[in-house]
């Protein structure tokens, strides 16, 4: 009597004398468990010609044996497997169970030319979509053409990893790390046929806020590379018909620009301040949305950083350095980050913003903060003057750093946009109330300037003493970015703040005055120093 073939959704936990006609969609790599004392695990992804899908794991010694079957794409008859109830990690779709392969399942070879479509729907999240996975243990399934291979890094003698670059159909360029077993596996296979941007879904990827937001493999993924799929006829031809578009956008290197990676978000994807914090455990980056104060307390206002991947550096401006961290050789480049309060109506919380983010706010240059340190010039009340005008949407993340013996928790804005970047799409504003937000286009009429203050503040030398700021900013206005537009030269309002923070002492031009004097010479001197340079052109 010939065998009966069954469905996977058919054999249920208990089930004995069956056999099922499988596809092998995914084979995973011989991995070590995470038990004590670990165990070698081999898993796999199986689909039946209803397209359900079902985990398969097999142990140790017989690892060997279906190793050599269970082919990636190609079909078996599967009989008489354990079947249990399935580890919620690796559930896939509605079965409920896996299956253990041991040393008395049957496995044989389906005999045929060429296997067929998979058959199975994978859940796949939109690129878009990706910030609502961003530092969280929520893993998401992607589809994309591969389009570059980056060379193998080495990062220590037990650890490699290669990123790669993925487009989909979103035209959204996306950077993935693949580790280890995944580079010495799926990762210089791909490599090997870049040319013909082979399509792969990889299953239970990680998006993690490095590079902005990419992919990053885990122990659980899963990588298929130029699966047979139903669609791949007319996702060819979608890539063939976008391949030049795709290409500017790789040299554009999209895949590393935070305003293409991270677009304004919608309303719904904005969280209270107070939820940011409290998902702390489960979820560690999200959009927020609030005013912005400087938080105070701090005297430097930059960092030296790698021009390419921005990991802080301690190196100076002229040095070519090789990134410890991007692995590139690179230069480094001088970076304002300011230490800021956001407030919404739920809570406050301090973070990070620096570079063009940063440069965005406030009304200095990179350079000009250092210079501004270095000559120990207080800038905390313009600094605090020009950020609270604005209200921003961020998306930031938090983490722990070890400190003094215990975490401290640290945040740091990803990006920002200001209120008036986004004007087309008023964003409902949950401020706290009396908050006064000024637009950076907004008249600052509301302050009212005391000239005693503006006298503290500004004596004739400490005016001279920025303009030679200025003047030397000429060199960073030479080198600025185009993305934040041309920075202005130092230029002081008349009318002061007069609601400047009582707790904080202001450094004034006397204590500056009592400083040794630096190039700029004493300030009785200034009128006829001949050091004093021309004040930097307005552009
Ligand atoms: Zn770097």
């Amino acid at each position: 009597m010939p065998r009966h073939i069954s469905s996977i959704l058919n054999i249920q936990k208990g089930a004995e004398k069956w056999t099922v006609l499988a596809q092998v969609v995914h084979r995973g790599h011989s991995q070590l468990t995470r038990e004590v004392p670990p165990r070698r695990i081999m898993r796999f992804l199986l689909t039946d010609t209803e397209g359900t899908k079902v985990s398969v794991v097999t142990y140790e010694q017989h690892i060997k044996t279906f190793s050599k079957f269970l082919q990636p794409y190609q079909r078996y008859y599967v009989s008489n497997a354990i079947v249990v109830p399935a580890d919620p990690t690796y559930r896939v779709g509605t079965y409920e169970c896996s299956w253990i392969l041991n040393y008395k399942t049957l496995i044989e070879n389906y005999a045929e030319p060429v296997p067929p479509m998979l058959p199975c729907i994978f859940e796949l999240t939109n690129f878009s979509d990706l910030h609502k996975y961003a530092d969280s243990d929520n893993l998401c399934n992607i589809r994309g053409f591969v389009i570059h291979a980056f060379p193998i890094k080495q990062l220590d003698p037990d650890s490699i990893s290669r990123d790669i670059i993925i487009v989909n159909e979103e035209k959204k360029l996306m950077l993935m790390t693949l580790w280890n077993e995944f580079e010495h596996d799926e990762g210089s296979k791909i490599a090997d046929m870049i040319s013909t941007a082979p399509l792969i879904i990889a299953l239970r990827v990680k998006v993690t806020t490095f590079n902005t937001l990419s992919f990053t493999t885990r122990y659980s993924s899963g990588i298929l590379i130029s699966p047979p799929l139903p669609d791949e006829l007319s996702l060819r031809q979608w890539f063939s018909l976008n391949k030049e578009e795709i290409r500017n956008l790789l040299d554009a290197k999209t895949y590393n620009d935070a305003s293409y990676l991270l677009p304004p978000p919608n309303e719904e994807d904005i969280k209270a301040i107070s939820n940011f914090q409290a998902s702390f455990p489960v979820q560690k980056a999200a959009w927020v949305q609030g005013t912005v104060k400087l938080a105070y307390g701090f005297s430097k206002y930059w960092t030296t950083a790698c021009a390419n991947c921005h990991k802080i550096v301690n190196a100076d401006i002229d040095w070519i350095i090789h990134c410890p961290s991007c692995k590139q050789q690179t230069e480094v480049e001088l970076r304002a980050r300011i230490p800021i309060i956001i407030t919404d109506a739920s809570s406050s919380i301090h973070c990070i913003i620096s570079g063009e983010d940063a440069g965005k706010l406030i009304e200095f240059t990179p350079l000009q903060l250092k210079q501004a340190q270095e000559d120990g010039f207080q800038i905390d009340t313009e600094l605090n003057d020009a950020l609270k005008k604005y209200t921003v949407v961020c998306f930031l993340k938090s983490y722990e750093t070890p400190f003094q013996g215990q975490l401290q928790r640290k945040n740091t804005v990803i990006k920002a946009y200001t209120a008036a970047e986004l004007s087309d799409r008023p964003l409902p504003l949950e401020l706290p109330e009396n908050t006064q937000v000024f637009s950076e286009l907004g008249s600052s009429s509301a302050r009212h300037a005391e000239t005693s203050s503006k006298d503290q503040l500004f004596t004739p030398s400490t005016k001279l003493v920025l303009e030679e700021i200025a003047g030397a900013s000429s060199y960073k206005d030479s080198q600025t970015s185009a993305t934040s537009g041309a920075k202005r030269s130092l230029e002081f309002p008349e009318d002061l703040p007069a609601d400047t923070d009582p707790k904080q002492p202001t450094k004034a031009a006397e204590e500056f005055a009592k400083e040794p004097a630096k190039s700029y010479g004493p300030p009785a001197n200034i009128k006829d120093s001949p050091a004093k340079k021309p004040k930097a052109k307005e552009d």
